[in-house]
């Protein structure tokens, strides 16, 4: 089972490979398999039909020999039974009968050679051959077999039939020879058996008799030899007392090697048709093969591209990142990761449309592609969200060095066409030490440092700390309590006075959201309108609020109200219409109602927040600048925008008796907004003197706790009716 699951590959590519393999061994085998066998039972008819041939040569080659002796048998039969021969072959002086009738006979005959007339004792009373007297006995020219022969035929149980025949060996070679009574043809004779006489007859079985009978019966090739010579074709030639005297050997025709030699051109073409089949298949399949490599890779390139930048995207870098954390452990260097958020990119998408964000995009890509170095992996993961991961045995300097090349590239504004936009950047860095942190953790750690970055007060740099995860734990708890006490109704709206400068009558009231959490006591606004903010819950609670602080504006009709708006509200679409929608369902006047608003959000978005602005305008509210001093402080935005109102900054106010430098610079700012007919607010008063200090300056209005602090709507009443809306004397 191991060794299976090991030779089995892992990807589906190797085991769609090594199921064709499969295929192809198959079908080769196959081809292997079915060629052998037509070939074999080829081969097999060949040799049967060799065998069929070879027996029938066997049989003809025995029958030939046979028929030799019968022959001759027949040919001794005719001369030896004759009533001619019965009576001069006995009579004494018929010698010359004898020699010319059978003696001269030998010559030139086809039938015998050879022709000796013997008595029962052996006794030679004529021998011929060829035509001419022979000087031997019987027995010193055959070989002992005609004795046997001889035996057979004067037999007494031979009597019916006194004749015998077979192969003998000869002075001469190789005969058949039969030894026959000379009698009557009826089979009579009135010789006694003493005086008895034998025919004997020899055929020589020399090469021309076995070349007629090579010819007679078309046995290729049939040669008489030794009994010695070993062939696999041959009939043995045997005498009378079972002696092999010689063989007939013959060549095998084979006719079956000759069909099969004939047939296997035929069965090779048909091989070489498949197996050109085979070799086009093998190569469609590899063609197919590397096709379908080809597709898997480019889609596996494409599934971790990013269309619009050509840089890795999320699931690219999840996998690069793992593949750089698992070498920085084996090779003991760091892995540093940089997380970096677009700020304002969602505005240039709302303000210029898709396509202008899509070019910022690429435009972005492109400049991160050229800071990058070469050697870290750069990736596009989110809509405006980048990662930048780097391996590397330096510090987390490296990584910072990065982030800040990065920001400063952001500073300047991006042309983008005709348009020129203006972004930047929140970036966390998260460091993974000698890849001792995987990967979903540091990406983890990065996203979380960057959102820290995101809520410092953006185009920050944030590196991961321990402490975040803290934060970010009771942000969670937060948010988690925040959403029921807004469900539940838990929020309240706290007022705070606002003052004529010239007289310190209350003209109106800023609205101040309050939370007081179960278990935990009164929340500072500071610490959850973020968490509002990054969960949406914002737009429920400035609703809220806004709602609140019209209905309560209705019972005190000589105030206006300060509503403060976060930037998440701004950015709504639907934001307008629902003020709208608020105003028209309490019925409050809207020019009684100030929306304050802080700069962050001008900034990031002018195009899109003045169209807000317009619109808000055009349902009647009044805007107001809010905390100006503590951040831009850009005298352009008041101008461009158009705001009703400006309120200045309480760290301007609580620094102006520190320093000459710092009066002037608040003098010169509320002049400076007097001169664009912006009335101004000093915000956060707490003394006396600095009352005195902005109502010099040129502050027609005031707001601090030395006026009041922001306390529940009854309090306020009370104070109204108490000293008439003065809070303190002018
Ligand atoms: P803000 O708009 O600048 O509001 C004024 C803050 O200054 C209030 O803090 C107020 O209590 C405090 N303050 C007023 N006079 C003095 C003073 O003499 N000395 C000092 N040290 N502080 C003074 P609060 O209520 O804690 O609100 C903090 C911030 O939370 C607000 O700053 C505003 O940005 C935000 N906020 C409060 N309520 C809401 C709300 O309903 N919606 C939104 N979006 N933001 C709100
Ligand atoms: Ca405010
Ligand atoms: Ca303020």
């Amino acid at each position: 089972m191991q060794l299976l699951s090991r030779l089995i590959p892992e990807t589906s590519e190797g085991r769609r490979q090594l199921a064709v393999l499969a295929v192809l061994v198959a079908f080769a085998m196959v081809v292997v398999i079915v060629t052998s066998i037509v070939l074999a039972a080829i081969g097999q008819v060949a040799r049967h039909a060799n065998d069929l041939d070879d027996g029938r040569s066997q049989e003809t080659t025995n029958g030939a020999l046979q028929t030799f002796v019968w022959q001759l048998k027949a040919t001794l039969n005719d001369y030896a039974a004759w009533d001619d021969a019965a009576q001069y072959v006995y009579a004494p002086d018929q010698q010359d009968w004898v020699i010319s009738n059978i003696g001269d006979m030998t010559v030139n005959s086809d039938l015998f050679d050879t022709a000796f007339v013997v008595g029962l004792d052996r006794k030679v009373y004529m021998a011929y051959r060829h035509g001419k007297p022979l000087e031997e006995t019987l027995d010193s020219y055959f070989s002992p077999a005609i004795a046997t022969l001889f035996i057979n035929a004067s037999a007494p149980q031979s009597r019916a039939a006194p004749e015998a025949a077979g192969f003998v060996e000869t002075r001469d070679g190789i005969a058949a020879a039969g030894v026959s009574l000379v009698r009557m043809k009826s089979g009579e004779l009135s010789v006694p058996v003493r005086d008895q006489r034998y025919l004997v007859y020899a055929r020589h079985l020399n090469e021309d008799k076995v070349r007629k009978l090579s010819d007679t019966y078309v046995i290729p090739g049939l040669r008489l030899v030794g009994p010695e010579v070993m062939s696999p074709y041959f009939a043995p030639i045997i005498d009378a007392t079972g002696k092999l005297l010689a063989k007939l050997v013959w060549t095998s025709r084979v006719p079956g090697d000759a069909s099969f030699e004939q047939a296997r051109p035929l069965v090779l073409v048909a091989v070489g048709i498949v197996g050109c089949f085979f070799l086009g298949l093998l190569l469609l399949g590899v063609i197919a093969m590397r096709r379908l490599k080809e597709d898997e890779t480019r889609a596996q390139k494409l599934a971790m591209e990013d269309r619009l930048s050509g840089l890795l995207n999320r699931s690219g870098f999840y996998a690069g990142l793992e593949k750089l954390i698992r070498t920085a452990r084996d090779e003991k260097c760091s892995v540093f990761l940089l997380y970096l958020d677009l700020d304002g990119f969602k505005e240039v998408n709302d303000a210029y449309g898709h396509g202008t964000g899509d070019q910022l995009i690429r435009g972005v890509s492109a400049g991160l592609q050229v800071l990058v170095p070469p050697d870290a992996m750069l990736a596009r993961i989110g809509g405006d969200e980048f990662a930048v991961a780097i391996a590397t045995r330096q510090s987390e300097e490296v990584a910072r060095k990065l982030g800040e090349v990065v920001l400063s590239f952001f500073a300047e504004p991006l042309v983008i066409g005709e348009r020129v936009a203006t972004v930047g950047a929140s970036i966390g860095i998260a460091a993974s030490p000698l890849g001792l942190v995987d990967c979903d953790e540091a990406l983890r750690r990065a996203d979380l440092a960057m959102y820290k970055a995101k809520e410092n007060g953006r185009g920050r740099i944030f590196a991961y700390d321990p402490d975040m995860d803290a934060d970010r734990e009771e942000k969670n708890r937060i948010e988690i309590d925040l959403r029921r006490a807004i469900e539940n109704g838990e929020l309240t709206v706290a007022y705070q006075p606002v003052v004529r400068a010239i007289d310190c009558a209350i003209v109106g009231v800023e609205a101040l959201v309050r939370w007081t959490r179960a278990g935990h006591g009164p929340v500072p606004p500071d610490s959850f309108i973020p968490v509002a903010e990054t969960t949406g819950l914002i737009d429920a609670l400035g609703m809220f609020v806004l709602r609140t602080a019209c209905l309560q504006i209705l019972e005190w009709p000589d105030l206006h109200v300060a509503i403060n708006i976060s930037p998440g509200q701004f950015r709504n679409p639907a934001f307008t219409v629902n003020v709208a929608d608020v105003i028209r369902q309490t019925g409050v006047d809207p020019e009684r109602i100030t929306l304050e608003v802080t700069e962050g959000y001008f900034i990031q978005n002018p195009a899109r927040a003045r169209w807000t602005i317009d619109r808000l305008k055009a349902i009647g509210v009044k805007i107001a600048l809010d905390d100006f001093g503590a951040g831009f402080s850009s005298v352009g935005y008041l101008r461009q925008f158009g705001f009703d109102r400006m309120k200045i900054d309480r760290s301007l106010v609580a620094a102006v008796h520190d320093s000459v430098k710092a009066r002037d610079l608040l003098q010169a700012t509320v002049a400076m907004a007097r001169a664009l007919d912006i009335p101004v607010t000093a915000e956060g008063i707490e003394e006396e003197r600095q009352a005195l200090a902005l109502r010099s300056c040129g502050c027609d209005e005031m707001q601090g706790f030395h006026f009041g602090r922001p306390a529940p709507a009854a309090e306020i009443a009370a104070l109204l009716s108490e000293r008439g809306g003065r809070v303190i004397a002018a």
